[in-house]
């Protein structure tokens, strides 16, 4: 047999660095078949001879797994940052079978009942807390697919499973094909004046892409449809508020008539996730959900919940008579009454008019090659470690792509990644994130490696004249996704199924991202980063200050919102039984009631375009947002106790923080994890104070 240095297709060589730039499709096409026929074969030997032990079973399928894994994790990678028509096709060819695979290794009643022998066999002791963890939630979770069911009870609960998908499909379809058929086209200039020039744009490829050839920013047509980069700036530039409220009640009421109804559909789903849970001996689907996340029980959410949700409340009622006033004040109309769709409109109002902060003057002091250095900084202050350059060292499937390893102190390499900055809109998705290419793992000769991460954000590109001037936001995405990454690569965890962000709890994986955010804003590293990229002055007091007073503009009002989606998804999936008069009608009725400050339109649906929890994985799960806000938060101000200008102090967090909360990955329970960096378990009062809430 020959290495795998010297297979011809990269894809086949799994073990050594991805040869990015010379994958094609065709590559895919020749080496997914012969992966997954052999991946087939060694599965169905395993099944018939799984021994019941660790290395029986863990290590084993680890092993067996990684060539598939390996070519399936570039080729799913290049779909993401080097699309083509190509591409998709390859992927799209393979992409039932992988499911499969995965599917039927989580629903393998030889290697459930192997799990189960081990949990209760001779050598459980001997496992050791980590290994005896995942096997506990490997046979969790098996069980949630239904294994530990038998006879009809499993029928049902398959039948209801596959029901399930189909409904997940038909509803996002439904979402998709109801947002398509809508759109707003305006051709007279006065509908369109004070939209930003980017509004503009937007606006007229849109309109472009719907068939008007000859649309441009200037002289349109423009067309408004309900996408996200396009509904939301209108909502806060348009000034005519009939327009306004067109499409804002087109976009409260998607997918909820007509033949994109979701209506059904949703009763349908929580019908079914509620039969679902008691079969598995839950009462709720929001039970079920639970018991695989930090948070423990429905009620330790709803005391959450109630916590911040009461100290918001008050707060988001008095931002919303503040604003009522501006807008009287501003319209020249003594009697006007916010409508729903007037609310963004003057909030954006009132945000110029008090901050007069605009994103094209930050820019020129976040010069990208300024911030991975201030960056890079922060890490070192903080976690002892060294970020340095290694381009060239492997192959990148663009030249913008940079390598960079991570060195301890001792100068020994213990992580490496790969950084895609810019955007590229013609073969890159959009949005940013962190994946695993490898984590920390034995080699074929029992060595470790170290973990690899991909990081990929979508920010500015540089221009003939400029680097890449990053917006805020564009910071605090490289900051976030930064974090994920030293989750990855920080990790000292031996087994390699709970090393780094694998295996950790779904509601805890934002911590360290949500974390790194915060030192976006903290002085000694803002004096790193933000420099004018031509005269390298530091970003004037006046405007940094200007930065943190905007940061809380009207923040309660967010809050309040997402705290209204987690608190209506939670009694969806909780209280949900239409026969005892609990049907979503009357569990909304009562959530508007408790948790918003303005009651959504009559006619609102939104519920019939919340992806999230009918389409996405968030049912029951949606709180995390806030719970691991609170996480991070917390931690953070673990740091302002200690004062951030005491070097020894934030020295001292700095490694605690690492060698808790980056290092113990998924090997231990994240509420262990996180008291051992805190002391204490978790407090939301320091998310409430970054908010201006207290
Ligand atoms: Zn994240």
């Amino acid at each position: 047999m020959s290495t795998p240095e010297q297979h011809a297709n990269p894809l086949f060589a799994h073990g050594t660095p991805p040869r990015f730039e010379e994958v094609t499709p065709a590559h895919v096409h020749e080496a997914m078949p012969v992966l997954l026929k052999a991946l087939q074969t060694d599965l169905e030997a395993f099944e018939t001879s799984v021994e019941p032990t660790w290395d029986g079973i863990f290590e084993r399928v680890r092993i067996l797994m990684e060539p598939v894994e390996y070519a399936w994790k570039v080729t799913s990678h290049l779909m993401s940052v080097r699309n083509s028509d190509e591409l998709r096709a390859a992927y799209e060819a393979f992409q039932p079978a992988i499911i499969e695979i995965y599917t039927s290794i989580g629903q393998s009643q030889p290697l459930y009942d192997a799990l189960e022998a081990v949990a209760q066999g001779p050598d459980w002791e001997a496992l050791g807390p980590v290994r005896q963890r995942l096997v506990q939630k490997e046979l969790t979770n098996m069980r949630l697919s239904g294994l530990a069911l038998q006879g009809e009870a499993k029928d049902r609960f398959n039948a209801i499973q596959k029901e399930l998908a189909d409904l997940s499909t038909q509803f996002s379809n439904a979402v998709l094909d109801s947002r398509k058929a809508y759109g707003l086209t305006l051709t007279d200039e006065a509908d369109i004046a004070g939209f930003p020039h980017s509004l503009r744009a937007a606006s007229a490829a849109a309109a472009r892409a719907a068939g008007e050839t000859d649309a441009s920013a200037e002289n349109g047509p423009w067309r408004i449809t309900l996408t996200t980069p396009l509904a939301h700036p209108f909502l806060r530039h348009c000034r005519n508020g009939a327009l306004r409220e067109e499409v804002y009640r087109a976009n409260a009421t998607l997918a909820s008539s007509g033949e994109y109804d979701n209506r059904a559909r949703i009763d349908r789903i929580l019908t079914l996730r509620k039969e679902r849970a008691e079969l598995l001996g839950f009462a709720s689907h929001a039970e079920t959900s639970l018991c695989t996340k930090m948070a423990e029980k429905v009620s330790a959410v709803e005391s959450f919940m109630e916590e911040i949700r009461s100290a918001t409340k008050p707060i988001a009622e008095k931002e919303h008579i503040e604003l009522q006033e501006f807008a009287r004040k501003a319209s020249g109309d003594p009697g006007l009454d916010l409508n729903q769709w007037d609310v963004a409109f003057w909030s954006e109002r009132m945000r110029e008019q008090q901050y007069d902060l605009s994103e094209e003057e930050l820019k020129p002091y976040h010069p990208f090659p300024k911030v991975l250095e201030g960056l890079f900084a922060m890490a070192r202050r903080l976690f002892e470690i060294d970020v340095v350059a290694a381009d060239g060292e492997v192959q990148v499937w663009h030249p913008d792509v940079r390598y960079f390893r991570i060195r301890n102190l001792e100068g020994e390499t213990i992580a490496s990644f790969y950084l895609d900055p810019y955007s590229r809109p013609e073969n890159k998705r959009g949005g940013a994130w962190m994946n695993a290419m490898r984590g920390r793992q034995p080699g074929p000769n029992g060595e470790t490696q170290h973990p690899i991460a991909l990081l990929v954000c979508n920010q500015s590109p540089p221009t003939k004249d400029a680097p890449s001037l990053m917006t805020r936001r564009e910071v605090v995405t490289l900051f976030h996704e930064f974090g994920h990454g030293l989750q990855h690569m920080l990790t000292t965890v031996d087994v390699p199924q709970a090393a780094g962000i694998s295996n950790v709890e779904w509601d805890a994986v934002e911590l360290p991202s949500q974390f790194m955010e915060n030192w976006t804003l903290d002085k000694s590293t803002v004096e790193v980063f933000a420099r004018h990229y031509e005269t390298d002055e530091p970003m004037p007091d006046e405007l940094f200050d200007r930065i943190i007073a905007a940061k809380n503009f009207r923040s309660a009002s967010g809050m309040m919102r997402q705290i209204y989606l987690g608190h209506l998804d939670m009694a969806l999936h909780h209280y949900y039984a239409p026969e005892a008069n609990r049907d979503l009608a009357n569990l909304k009725r009562q959530v508007i009631e408790t948790s918003t400050v303005v009651a959504p339109l009559d006619e609102d649906r939104q519920e019939c375009s919340f992806g999230h929890i009918f389409a996405g994985g968030y049912s029951a799960g949606y709180y995390s947002y806030k719970w691991a806000e609170v996480l991070s938060a917390d931690a953070f101000s673990a740091f302002e106790e200690a004062g951030l200008d005491d070097e020894d102090a934030i020295a001292e967090l700095g490694r605690r923080f690492r060698d808790t909360v980056l290092s113990q990955g998924g090997g231990r329970h994240p509420m262990d994890v996180f008291q051992d960096f805190r002391g204490r378990a978790p407090s939301p009062e320091a998310l409430m104070r970054h908010h201006g809430l207290t």
